[in-house]
């Protein structure tokens, strides 16, 4: 199956947790990828068609638009992975949760580790930090020696 190449980017607040700024890198499944922004488009034009243009909602659905074009010129050609193009904007860590949680993916790379894992052997907990009303939480990916992959926040009080 094609596959999207995406190095995380170090500005990604999760990996100050311990203090690493490692370039972790997964080699995700395109096709489940673009089925999701299909349905941010979707759900854009059924909910949200009427936004002011000026809203950051409307912004993201255009970027949405151009970042389906691109994976979708890219899923034409002759690649098996597909190397992520930064000049996008970068929807790819927010809307892969499922992707990942799910392990529709065929490798991560551990920068720790320095080793390349297949999704089976990774791992999915729940995290959460603060209580009652202060606080968020969510799901991450663990590689077998328990270093954060990726998290993001999935709920918050
Ligand atoms: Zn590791």
């Amino acid at each position: 199956m094609k596959t999207l190449r995406y190095t995380v980017t170090n500005h990604h607040p999760i990996y100050a947790w311990n203090n690493e700024t490692p370039a972790v890198i997964f080699e995700l499944h395109l096709e489940p990828l673009i089925q999701i922004f299909k349905g941010n488009v979707v759900n854009h034009h059924k909910y949200f068609s009427d936004i002011p243009k000026t809203w950051p909602r409307y912004q993201e659905h255009l970027d949405t638009v151009k970042l389906i074009e691109w994976l979708e010129q890219q899923q034409k050609s002759e690649q098996a992975s597909i190397l992520w193009n930064a000049d996008l904007r970068d929807l790819i860590w927010c809307y892969a949760r499922s992707v990942i949680y799910s392990g529709q993916y065929e490798s991560v790379f551990c920068p720790v580790c320095a080793i390349k894992y297949s999704a089976k052997e990774g791992s999915i907990e729940d995290w959460s930090v603060g209580e009652s009303l202060f606080a968020e939480g969510g799901k991450r990916l663990l590689c077998p020696q328990g270093h954060v992959l990726y998290a993001i926040v999935d709920w918050n009080s």
